[in-house]
């Protein structure tokens, strides 16, 4: 069986993948209450020679259905829970809840079990009908709309045995995501004070809503004094009841804390609590925090980046090079290297002073930037010159395939006449400072501008490697040309396409 072949026997059973799908639709349910939902996918997979286990990481509707044995362990990830409020008739493209307040499936999980699924047993098929060692493990991870099963899971070990694992998410197109979701957490406040009626007798009262409130003012003015990436959300679930007339006896918000990294959503879930704390000493009322749940963010894989480049690195210098480079031999013999390096005539005295003069200098106004009217990158030349080359040539909202071929082009062309790793050195931050301003993710373009410095085999410039090999091997300039175009223009063609797919700006 090869690849289209598996292809074609999902196409053949897509009918019962849909009605899966369907009938997850039809039973939705919320978080770690997905018996109906669990249970229908481990029987599709017992159908077909699964073994299910239960109650992982003791969590009842979390399972895994096992088949095969040996290397490697391959995981399909599937998610099957609704949200709350979001009952919907399926196939139409308005708001008509089926039950007014009940469940639905509001992002897709009934779609993401079902492929998950689909993809567990073409997996199987493929294996099986190879005669290939592997095992396929189904992984049923319950709650993932404000339950974070997956977490306890990791936690319990679940996923220690795989050797990968795919997972997806329906979307509006088909790609690989950035890789970057923010670490999170959610926390439950609730006051409690003492009722009272609001016009008789309000001294006796304390109110509940009154903290909620101002824990949510003091919210607003935290916001100021946080990292601009980080995000604040809140709801209020319970208001103490619909009468104006009562002093509400009890109140309470779910919050919630998203942050690019795990410490910075702990510092600011610190900071929550004590103005929550303060809430309650200004209204003499009790406060009760529930910590509910919190996932950290993902840590993408860059190295993925890096296999196209490396690859045709290989290729070309095993396959390509050696037959556009001929080998003359050594330009000298080692006598005449050693008495060339005797012979070396000293620098002239306007050579040396501007060699050491420029470097000072530079260091200097660095140093003393605070107190001259320059900025750093205006001292330093470099970044001033690309930043605005680049700016001017992307504009105020640019595509990012734009953006993508503008960065590579600058960083191929000015590492041919200058030293790679100062290059990169030196792109890395303006990069950066690009994406920020543009709210793009910059991995996939530092990445490819650091890969557009390395493909510097043009000229004898960019890096001190190549006037060494020229002077051993007895190349010349034109010698490098022959063997630099093809690496540089197989790497722009892997290396562009490739970075867009993995991790694109936006
Ligand atoms: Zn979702």
């Amino acid at each position: 069986m090869d690849k289209q072949e598996m292809l074609q026997w999902l196409s053949g059973h897509a009918e019962e993948f849909y009605r899966i799908g369907d009938a997850l639709w039809d039973t939705p349910e919320v978080r770690f209450t997905e018996q109906h939902s669990s249970h229908l996918l481990a029987e599709a997979l017992e159908q077909e020679g699964f073994q299910t286990e239960w109650n992982l990481a003791g969590m009842e509707t979390a399972f895994r259905c096992t088949w095969g044995s040996g290397k490697p362990v391959i995981g399909f990830l599937a998610e099957f829970d609704a949200l709350p409020d979001l009952s919907q008739e399926a196939g139409i493209a308005e708001k008509k809840p089926i039950e007014p307040g009940g469940n639905g499936h509001g992002c897709g999980h009934n779609l993401l079990g079902a492929g998950s699924l689909a993809g567990a047993l073409g997996m199987k098929k493929y294996l099986e009908a190879n005669g290939l060692p592997g095992t396929v493990a189904f992984l049923g991870c319950p709650a993932e709309e404000g339950g974070g099963g997956k977490t306890f899971m990791a936690r319990a070990g679940c996923f220690h045995d795989l050797d990968f694992a795919l997972t997806w998410h329906p979307g509006c197109g088909n790609a690989i995501p950035p890789g970057i979701f923010l670490a999170n957490c959610m926390v439950r406040y609730s006051f409690t004070g003492v009722t009272s009626h609001a016009a008789g007798s309000p001294e006796q009262g304390r109110s509940a809503l009154d903290a909620l409130e101002l824990l949510n003012i003091g919210i607003q003015f935290l916001r100021e004094h946080i990292p601009s990436t980080a995000r604040l959300h809140y709801a209020i679930v319970d208001t103490g009841g619909i009468s104006p007339n009562i002093v509400q006896g009890h109140a309470s918000g779910l919050y919630q804390i998203r942050a690019p990294h795990t410490p910075m959503v702990i510092e600011i879930y610190e900071r929550l609590n004590r103005i929550a704390q303060g809430a309650a000493l200004m209204t003499d009322t009790e406060l009760k925090i529930e910590f509910l749940r919190a996932t950290s963010n993902t840590v993408p894989n860059v190295v993925l980046d890096k296999i196209p480049s490396l690859i045709v690195a290989f290729i070309c210098a095993v396959f390509v090079c050696p037959r556009f480079a001929v080998d003359r031999g050594p330009m000298y013999t080692e006598q005449e290297r050693k008495a060339a390096k005797k012979e070396l005539p000293p620098l002239g005295p306007v050579r040396e002073v501007l060699g050491y003069g420029i470097f000072l200098v530079v260091v200097i106004c660095m140093l003393l930037s605070n107190y001259i009217p320059l900025e750093i990158w205006q001292i330093c030349m470099i970044g001033d010159l690309v930043t605005n080359f680049i700016q001017n040539v992307l504009g105020t909202n640019p595509n990012p395939w734009g953006a993508v071929i503008v960065l590579w082009l600058t960083a191929f062309i000015v590492t041919q006449f200058m030293s790679n790793l100062a290059l990169m050195t030196a792109m890395g931050p303006l990069v950066y400072l690009l994406c920020y301003s543009y709210g793009w993710n910059p991995i996939g373009l530092v990445y490819m501008v650091n890969t557009a410095c390395f493909i510097s085999y043009l000229p004898p410039l960019s890096t001190v490697a190549i006037p060494y090999m020229m002077q051993l091997g007895g190349y010349e300039q034109k010698d490098l040309l022959r063997m630099g175009w093809i690496p540089a223009i197989l790497m722009t063609v892997v290396s562009v396409p490739w970075v867009m797919i993995t991790f694109p700006p936006c």
